[in-house]
């Protein structure tokens, strides 16, 4: 026979376990099972004291963040637990802007904490490590367990060096904000004379666009190259549309290589499939991207690129729910682009099947609306697809910062950022 005992100090709830033996187990401050065997589930300790349904988000992205704001204005008894490796949210799209536009990187991020605050959600710093059998309990990287009743993951995807050491340890990348002030801070003071950014896909050359912005104002004059592996830049994106980014790079004095990739760099000597070698060079990679190693552990259904495969209704088994950029969603013959809209609307239809569950009702179909896409330049050129119709020039970079500073997180940030990017465009 076991007695409980629940009560809160600082603000965290702590669970004292005692047995019979006397063997008192005050385990963990934020109330999580340790591996002790003594431990409690809290389950079994949240069934006494009558606590309704536990929902785990792993990832506070896009994806992670939607489905929490759901959860907290309609899941009643609910207790929702956000896990990120991370200690704020990152704001991916405007990444590259801190290289050219030199937008300050800090309106990029916005704490968990605030966020989940104002969620009425409990945040936790940490590394998912991995997920039992049975999708009830989820191993954290400091060893910490947390029982749930239900799961959604959401972890999003990074760069993908292909197993390169080497490469991933000598180029630079642009997962987060913490990536993108380290590029800024190497270009700034590194006077390379090569700059050679790997992949011609959208990043890729919002990249290559912004370094070349950052070189026009710093009145530098070196090479900017794109190096393609595919024997064209944007892969399966309409030819109109390359042809519009190909004429555009040639304008700012990009150059693009298609066919070739990056072999090894090394001290700032690089080199090339085909033998050409690139001295004083900084290489920015991206040329693709896979699925946290956490996600790659479950065993699951997924696509080559580690991408998970969901049902109609974003559901992975029983009460596992997937959503954002870590999942593959069928659409025609591959999976739904990674984007924003998608993660966010993804993240809402699962925390509402989630809901539907608790409440015993049947789950929705995913259903996804595209509003388009935009490859934004930092030239102030722009082409992309809006509402199915072809877009280029200002507007479409005009509909991309609107774009940003509405999904941006925090009053503050999105004040401010829309007061930069008004001042830059007036000037
Ligand atoms: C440079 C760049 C520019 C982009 N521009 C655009 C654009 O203009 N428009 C557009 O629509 N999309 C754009 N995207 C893509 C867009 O940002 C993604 O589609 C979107 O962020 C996906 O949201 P998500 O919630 O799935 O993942 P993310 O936003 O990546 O969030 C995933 C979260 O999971 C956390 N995480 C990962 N692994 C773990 C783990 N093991 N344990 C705990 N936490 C973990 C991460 O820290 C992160 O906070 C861009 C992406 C990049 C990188």
């Amino acid at each position: 026979m076991l007695l409980y005992k629940v009560y809160r100090r600082r603000g965290l709830e702590t669970i004292v376990c005692v047995n019979f033996f006397g063997g008192a187990n005050r385990k963990n401050a934020s109330g999580y099972r340790a591996g002790n065997k003594y431990a409690l589930s809290l389950k079994e300790v949240y069934g006494k004291i009558n606590i309704m349904k536990r929902v785990v988000i792993v990832g506070g992205g896009f994806a992670g963040l939607a489905a929490a704001g759901i959860l907290s204005r309609r899941g009643k008894k609910l207790e929702t637990v956000l896990v990120d490796r991370r200690h704020c949210f990152n704001f991916l799209p405007l990444l590259p802007d801190v290289l050219g536009r030199g937008i300050p990187a800090e309106l990029m991020a916005y704490p968990f904490k605030d966020i989940c605050s104002g969620l009425k959600a409990r945040f936790i710093q940490d590394i998912a490590h991995a997920v039992s059998p049975d999708g009830k309990s989820l191993r954290l990287g400091s060893g910490l367990n947390i029982d749930c009743d239900y799961l959604l993951l959401s972890c999003g995807t990074e760069t993908d060096f292909y197993g390169n050491i080497s490469l991933s340890e000598s180029t630079y990348k642009l997962d987060s904000v913490s990536d993108a002030l380290k590029l800024r801070q190497a270009i700034e003071i590194g006077c390379y004379d090569n700059y050679l950014v790997a992949g011609g896909g959208y990043t890729g050359i919002e990249i290559a666009s912004n370094l070349s912005l950052f070189l026009h104002k710093k009145r530098r004059r070196s090479r900017i190259i794109i190096v393609e592996k595919s024997p064209s830049i944007l892969g399966p994106l309409p030819e109109w549309m390359k042809a519009y980014v190909t004429d555009d790079l040639a304008a700012c004095g990009i150059e693009v290589k298609t066919g070739l990739f990056i072999m090894e760099t090394r001290a700032g000597r690089s080199v090339l499939s085909d033998g050409s070698v690139f001295g004083n060079s900084i290489v920015v990679w991206a040329a693709g991207v896979k699925t946290p190693d956490f996600i790659d552990r479950i065993p699951v259904r997924r696509t080559p690129q580690g991408r998970l495969k969901v049902d109609e209704c974003l559901r992975i088994s029983g009460r596992c729910f997937a959503a954002g950029d870590n999942i593959c969603f069928s659409a025609g013959q591959g999976c739904l682009r990674m984007s924003v809209q998608f993660a966010i609307t993804q993240g809402e239809s699962c925390a509402r099947n989630i809901l539907n569950d608790i409440n015993s009702l049947p789950s929705i179909k995913y259903r996804p609306f595209d509003p388009g896409y935009i490859i934004p330049m930092a030239d102030d050129r722009a082409c992309g697809i809006i509402l199915g119709r072809p877009v280029r020039g200002i507007l479409p970079v005009f509909t991309h910062y609107l774009l940003c500073v509405w999904r941006n997180r925090g009053l503050k940030n999105r004040i401010r950022l829309a007061l930069l990017l008004l001042k830059k465009a007036v000037r």
